[in-house]
């Protein structure tokens, strides 16, 4: 092994290689949050300048860090890739965002297992969502520093810091871990500690972690560089200089631009007065960028001015585009630069991506919300799996015209709308008074359907 920690050999090849991206899934309170930060702060304390770049919607921590943080995990001399691009939103409903032609966009998924709890509804629902998109996965058994008598050992390798528990304490964490690889082979995963682990595509490596102390975090970053190294090097060669192609995270109003949009970029180019075909509520909206946004470093932060300006940005990134026409981008969708096309072959482009996304809907059947594509194809496959009919499903806020729709149902238990992560308008909330339509609000997919079915069930007692 090289103690050579240049990372001057490979750059000419680097600059055609993007960075992965990576999203962190799992179950409420397993730490998915707590996993990004710690990775930031580790990453950030290893001291070098440049150690991650803040991003607008994502983190990047360059192969530098990830090698001086890994120690003789990973030796930067192996890898020709820069490092990877952690999405800031955790949670399944940003990562089925996160898509590109039916796959899914992010290159690499862990999923977060709190190592006490094991498999909970919204980790199978990740699962689903992971084999559904064929993405390469690593899991982290996360939070063992709270198994009872652990000796917890900051930072540390996981492998050393495991052999230093007690036996007892390592029985205990051993119950936790097999229970995960358990639940693992029942969805179709041959799956095993990761150090045990040869060839991680076919079998899943788990890495114990706790995102409390630090332990086993190196291991993840290392596991997740060889994973992207081997299996993912040749999806990452974009050409830097061709047009740019990116996926709406967010849409945002920013005081001073007026409706924006963040906004992954995944291959190509985006340069400052291109113009660009964003999938919009109705139609495809064509526009011309305004200013390209990244936050300030920290310490420059003023609060009046959060952002500053770039001239273009190259994949793999997050960026804030402002531009004009923006109010009804739609998270999730695609954007597209225009510049050896015509415009109206990238609009078709877009209209066919956006085709792709929608949702199946019948004669008769429920209203659904959802506060972007992904979450609301999310939300499909979740009803469908219940035998729940949809009669319309459309990304955006619970509006007066869904509660007139959802009130033009035959079936009385069909006149429902089921909302996730969205708000209902206050007119809206007018009308719903006057209506008989039922409204179910939440951010947890599982938590919608059993609501809605509840309601259901009662109803038909009440008529029995
Ligand atoms: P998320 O909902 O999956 O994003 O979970 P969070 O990151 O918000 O974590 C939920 C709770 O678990 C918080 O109170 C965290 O402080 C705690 N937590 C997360 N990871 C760990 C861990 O490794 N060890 C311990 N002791 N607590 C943790």
């Amino acid at each position: 092994m090289s103690n050579d920690t240049s990372t001057d050999a490979g750059t000419e090849d680097a600059a055609t290689l993007r960075t992965p991206i990576v999203a962190v899934l799992g179950h409420v309170d397993h730490g998915k949050t707590s996993l990004l930060d710690k990775i930031r702060g580790s990453a950030v304390s290893e001291g070098e300048s440049g150690a991650i770049t803040q991003h607008i919607g994502a983190t990047a921590v360059p192969l530098e860090t990830i090698s001086s943080m890994a120690g003789e995990l990973v030796d930067p001399d192996d890898f020709d890739l820069p490092g990877l691009l952690f999405i800031d939103t955790p949670g399944h409903h940003s990562f089925s965002t996160l898509r590109a032609r039916g796959g899914a966009l992010a290159d690499i998924a862990i999923l977060v297992v709190d190592v006490n709890d094991g498999f909970q509804p919204q980790t199978e629902e990740a699962i689903d969502i992971i084999q559904r998109t064929g993405t390469p996965f690593v899991v982290a058994a996360n939070k063992v520093d709270t198994i009872p008598g652990w000796n917890p050992n900051e930072g540390a390798p996981i492998k050393a810091s495991y052999d230093a528990q007690s036996e007892r304490v390592r029985s205990t964490l051993d119950e936790g871990l097999y229970d995960i690889i358990g639940d693992l082979s029942s969805a179709g995963f041959s799956a095993d500690l990761y150090w045990r682990v040869q060839e991680f595509q076919r079998n899943i490596g788990v890495v114990p972690v706790s995102a409390m102390t630090g332990e086993g975090v190196s291991d993840l970053l290392a596991v997740l560089m060889g994973l992207s190294q081997r299996y993912m090097r040749e999806e990452m060669e974009v050409d830097v200089s061709g047009s740019g192609v990116g996926t709406v995270l967010e849409v945002k109003e920013e005081r001073g631009f007026g409706a924006t949009i963040d906004v992954v970029v995944y291959d190509g180019v985006i340069r400052e007065g291109d113009t660009i075909v964003v999938g919009g509520m109705d139609e495809p909206i064509v526009t011309e960028i305004r200013a390209l946004l990244q936050p300030r470093p920290l310490a420059e932060i003023r609060t009046e001015n959060r952002f500053e300006r770039v001239d273009e940005i190259e994949a793999a990134a997050g960026v804030k585009i402002a531009a004009p026409e923006l109010d009804d981008a739609m998270a999730g969708a695609p954007v597209m630069v225009v510049r050896d096309r015509p415009v109206e072959a990238v609009v078709d482009d877009v209209r066919a991506e956006l085709a792709e996304l929608e949702v199946e809907t019948e004669e008769d059947g429920v209203v659904v919300k959802a506060d972007t594509l992904g979450s609301l194809e999310a939300m499909a496959d979740a009803l469908r799996e219940a035998e729940i009919p949809i009669l319309r499903a459309e990304v955006g806020d619970i509006a007066p015209r869904d509660v007139a729709v959802a009130g033009t149902a035959n079936e009385a238990t069909y006149r429902a709308i089921l909302g996730f992560n969205v708000d209902v308008l206050s007119n809206a909330e007018d009308e719903l008074e006057e209506s008989e339509v039922e409204v179910f609000v939440d951010d947890v997919i599982y938590q919608l359907v059993e609501d809605y079915e509840a309601f259901v069930e009662e109803r038909e007692r009440a008529q029995q």
